[in-house]
C-alpha cells in the first residue's frame, strides 16, 4: 500500500514514532494508503524550521516582488497539476470529481491574486504631534503560522490560509485532517519541486489531540489559522489565548436558506437542492434549514422532492454521479443518528432517511438524500449541524418570523434569500447575522470577497484584500530628529 512520509523542511520525514495509520476510501469502504504519524518531536522539527526560514536563507532574503513572483507560479504550479490532486481528494474524501477538479483548479486564482498583493503591502507615515520627531509603520509577518484545516475541502481551505500567509512573509506548519492528509503533501512536495525555499511549507501528519495541539502551544508559533469544528475551535481558542496568540477561527453553521413566494420558485429549489445536497451536505455553508413561505409552503416541497428524489449516487469519479458518499465512518454514523433523532423529536420524513444501499453504492458510506418536513426551529435537527444530507424544511409567515427564524441560531455562517422584491433582500442582508448573505444564489465563494462566521461560526474573514493584513502586524518606529 502506498505510504506517505510527512514534509519538513524541504524533505521527507518519516515519522519518529515509527507509526502509520490508514486513510481511506469512502467509495470502496476501505483504506487506500498510509499516512506517517507524527508525535510533538515532529512538530517541533517542523516549527523550529519554519521559525529558521523566517529569520535567514533564502525566503527572508526575497524582496516583496520576488515574493509575490513565487507566489504566482505556485499558482501555475497548482492548475498544472489539478486534475492528480482532484483524484487524490476524491480518493480520500469521497467528494465528486467534477467538483473537486473545478475547486482544485479553481483555488490557483488565491495564489494569484495573493502573489499580486504581496508588493503593495505598504507602511504609513503618521502626521507628528511633536515637534522633532518623525515616524513611520512598518508591516512585518506575523511570524510562524500553525495552519489546521478539515476534511471537507482540503486544499481549497489550506489555499485560504497559506496563499494571504506565505504573500505576507510567513512561513507556515500544516496539520491536515486525519482523514485527508494525502493532497497537502502532495501539494507541499510541487511547491518544493517549484521553487519554495526549505522551511516555509512543512506538513505535519497525524491526530488532532498530539499533533494539532502540541502546534497550538509551540511557543514559536504566533498565528493559528484554523478550519473545523467549534468544539475543536474553542479548544484552540482557550489554549492560543494563553500565549497571545493571533486567531482565525472558521467554525460550523447553520445556515438558514429563506424562500419568500415572491421568488422565483424554480431556481430557489434549484438553489436549495444544490445548497443542501452538494458534496453530501458535507459543506460548513450547507443550506441545512430550508424557511418557506406558508403560502408557497407544500409547492416548493413538491418541487423539491421531486428534483432531489432523482439524485444520482454512485462512483464520485463517475461524471454523472450526483450524490457521492460520506467522507468517514464515525460521520455516516452520525448523520444516521440524526436521522434517528429528528424522527423521535416528532419531524415528518419526506425523502430518503436511511443508509443507501443501491447496487452502484457498493460498500461506501451512502446516506440517501433526505428531507423533513414540519421542523421546528427548536428541534435540535433545526439547531444542530449534522453535516450531512438532511435538509429541515421549515414554514414561515412573513418576513419578520423569517428573520427571526434565520438568527435564533447559534451559529451565523451563511444565508440565502430567495425574493424578487429589490427593497426585502436589502432588509435581510441588514437583519440577518451571518458572515454571508447571498441573494437568489447560494454557496458561492471567491478570492475577493471576504468569508467568516459570526457568533459560533468563528472570528475572522479570509479572502479578499483583508485576509493579508490578519498575518501582518504593524510596527511603529520613531526618530528623533
Ligand atoms: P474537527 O474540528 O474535528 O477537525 C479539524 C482539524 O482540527 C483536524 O485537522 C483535526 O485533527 C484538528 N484537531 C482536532 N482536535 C484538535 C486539538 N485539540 N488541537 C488542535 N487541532 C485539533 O473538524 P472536521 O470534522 O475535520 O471538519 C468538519 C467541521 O469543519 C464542521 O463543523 C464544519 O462546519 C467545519 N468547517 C468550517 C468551514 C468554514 O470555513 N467555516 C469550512 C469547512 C468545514
Amino acid at each position: 500500500m502506498q505510504r506517505y512520509d510527512m514534509f519538513i523542511d524541504g524533505e521527507s520525514h518519516p515519522p519518529s514514532t515509527d507509526n502509520w495509520f490508514p486513510t481511506d476510501n469512502p467509495y470502496l469502504g476501505a483504506p487506500w494508503a498510509e499516512i506517517a504519524r507524527g508525535g510533538p518531536r515532529d512538530v517541533d522539527t517542523a516549527v523550529r524550521a519554519a521559525h529558521r526560514a523566517l529569520g535567514t536563507g533564502p525566503w527572508a532574503e526575497l524582496t516583496a516582488s520576488a515574493r509575490g513572483a513565487l507566489l504566482h507560479r505556485l499558482g501555475d504550479t497548482v492548475a498544472a497539476h489539478a486534475r492528480p490532486l482532484a483524484e487524490t481528494e476524491v480518493r480520500d474524501n469521497g467528494k465528486l470529481f467534477t467538483e473537486m477538479h473545478g475547486q482544485v483548479s479553481y483555488l490557483a486564482q488565491w495564489f494569484h491574486y495573493y502573489g499580486g498583493l504581496a508588493d503593495k503591502i505598504e507602511g504609513t507615515v503618521p502626521p507628528m504631534d511633536k515637534k522633532g520627531y518623525f515616524a513611520y509603520t512598518r508591516k512585518e509577518p506575523v511570524g510562524v503560522v500553525a495552519v489546521i484545516t478539515p476534511w471537507n475541502s482540503p486544499l481549497l481551505l489550506l489555499a485560504w490560509k497559506i496563499a494571504p500567509a506565505l504573500a505576507a512573509g510567513c512561513t507556515v506548519v500544516v496539520k491536515p485532517s486525519e482523514f485527508t492528509s494525502a493532497s497537502t503533501l502532495e501539494l507541499a512536495r510541487l511547491f518544493h519541486e517549484a521553487g519554495l525555499p526549505p522551511g516555509v511549507f512543512n506538513v505535519v501528519t497525524g491526530f488532532g489531540q498530539d499533533v494539532g495541539a502540541a502546534l497550538v502551544e509551540h511557543p514559536l508559533v504566533r498565528k493559528v489559522s484554523f478550519t473545523g469544528s467549534d468544539t475543536t475551535g474553542r479548544r484552540i481558542n482557550q489554549a492560543a489565548a494563553r500565549d497571545f496568540k493571533h486567531v482565525s477561527l472558521e467554525l460550523g453553521g447553520k445556515s438558514p436558506n429563506v424562500v419568500f413566494a415572491d421568488a422565483d420558485l424554480e431556481a430557489a429549489v434549484n438553489g436549495a437542492v444544490s445548497g443542501i445536497f452538494a458534496a453530501t451536505g458535507q459543506t460548513c455553508i450547507a443550506g441545512s434549514r430550508l424557511l418557506v413561505q406558508d403560502s408557497v409552503h407544500d409547492e416548493v416541497v413538491d418541487r423539491l422532492l421531486e428534483l432531489a428524489g432523482t439524485a444520482r449516487m454512485g462512483d464520485p469519479m463517475d461524471e454523472d454521479t450526483q450524490v457521492g458518499p460520506i467522507t468517514t465512518p464515525a460521520q455516516y454514523a452520525k448523520v444516521l443518528d440524526y436521522i434517528r433523532i429528528a424522527r423521535e423529536e416528532g419531524a415528518e420524513l419526506a425523502l430518503g432517511g436511511k443508509a443507501a444501499t443501491r447496487p452502484e453504492c457498493g460498500d461506501g458510506w451512502f446516506v440517501e438524500p433526505t428531507v423533513f418536513t414540519g421542523v421546528s426551529n427548536s428541534m435540535r435537527i433545526a439547531q444542530e449541524e449534522v453535516f450531512g444530507p438532511v435538509l429541515a424544511v421549515i414554514p414561515f409567515r412573513d418576513e419578520e418570523e423569517a428573520i427571526a427564524l434565520a438568527n435564533d441560531s447559534r451559529y451565523g455562517l451563511g444565508a440565502g434569500v430567495w425574493t424578487r422584491d429589490i427593497g426585502r433582500a436589502f432588509r435581510m442582508a441588514e437583519r440577518v447575522h451571518s458572515g454571508t448573505l447571498w441573494v437568489n444564489t447560494y454557496r458561492a465563494v471567491s478570492y475577493l470577497a471576504p468569508f467568516g462566521g459570526v457568533k459560533d461560526s468563528g472570528i475572522g474573514r479570509e479572502n479578499g484584500i483583508g485576509a493579508i493584513t490578519s498575518y501582518l502586524e504593524d510596527k511603529s518606529v520613531w526618530i528623533n530628529t
